[in-house]
């Protein structure tokens, strides 16, 4: 018999999505045992001291991270989280740690980019002005545009060792959640990966789902095992 997950009238859903919900659109997920991310090294492209040490490769590494991202379609995993959302309304909050617009463009409208935004640009300085659109792949430095402050612009991207974002809004909202749903993140990257034990401590049901069991397993009421675009539609009984 299928698996289902019954969402009663009452309940409010936090969903975490990780780079698994974006590999059936033919993104790479980043590989948690040799920390590789698209055949780089983490080390070398996403931290504040690579950004320090070589600007022009973390730009051509998201360059090339935009370029993927932008030609990917969404699948019928984001289709399947939009269609929840158009059901529950404001009980449905969406977290994702990915930099793909997927959900946006499957038709989600109440989720939070914890990571940031890879169509997006920000002063290096924490001048406090906002990030800007930005979808230029950039082939040198020379290229990259400064801030009114005259700060270079980086990515809009939380690298490993800073602080995620909106964690203040992410916080209320899985203390409201009765249901949380992880779906295709390997539990290795914190804050993120404790998010499903806070919900646990708030008294909810929490779901994986996933291609297979994440390292914080434990923390899950129910674990479904496999490919989030074939096993979201259908996965939703909504009452
Ligand atoms: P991860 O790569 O560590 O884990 C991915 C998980 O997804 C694995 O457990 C894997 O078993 C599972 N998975 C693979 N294919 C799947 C599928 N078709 N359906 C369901 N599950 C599947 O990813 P993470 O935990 O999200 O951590 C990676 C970090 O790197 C994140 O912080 C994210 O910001 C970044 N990242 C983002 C993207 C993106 O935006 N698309 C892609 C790669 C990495």
């Amino acid at each position: 018999m299928l698996e289902t997950i019954a969402i009663g009238s009452k309940d409010r859903v936090f969903v975490l999505t990780g780079a698994g919900i974006s590999a059936e659109s033919g993104l790479p997920t980043f590989r948690a045992e040799d920390g590789l991310w698209a055949g780089y090294n983490v080390e070398d492209v996403c931290t504040p001291e690579a950004w320090q040490r070589n600007p022009a490769g973390v730009w051509a590494f998201y360059s090339a991270r935009r370029e993927a991202g932008f030609k990917a379609e969404p699948n019928t995993g984001h289709v399947a989280l939009a269609e929840l959302e158009q059901r529950l309304g404001d009980r449905f909050f969406l977290c994702t740690q990915n930099v793909d617009d997927l959900h946006e463009r499957a038709g989600s409208v109440r989720l939070v980019h914890m990571h940031g935004e890879l169509a997006k640009s920000r002063c290096e300085r924490q001048c406090g002005r906002p990030p800007v659109e930005d979808r230029h792949l950039y082939s040198s430095l020379e290229e990259v545009g400064r801030c009114a402050c005259g700060g270079r612009l980086r990515p809009h991207i939380v690298f490993f060792g800073e602080i995620p974002l909106e964690l203040g809004r992410i916080e209320r909202e899985i203390a409201k959640a009765t249901l949380m749903l992880v779906i295709g993140t390997s539990g290795s990257v914190y804050p993120a990966a404790s998010f499903v034990r806070w919900a646990r401590q708030g008294g909810a049901r929490t779901v994986y789902v996933g291609l297979e069991e994440p390292l914080n397993a434990t923390a899950f009421t129910q674990i479904v095992t496999g490919k989030a675009g074939e096993t979201l539609p259908g996965l939703f009984q909504v009452e």
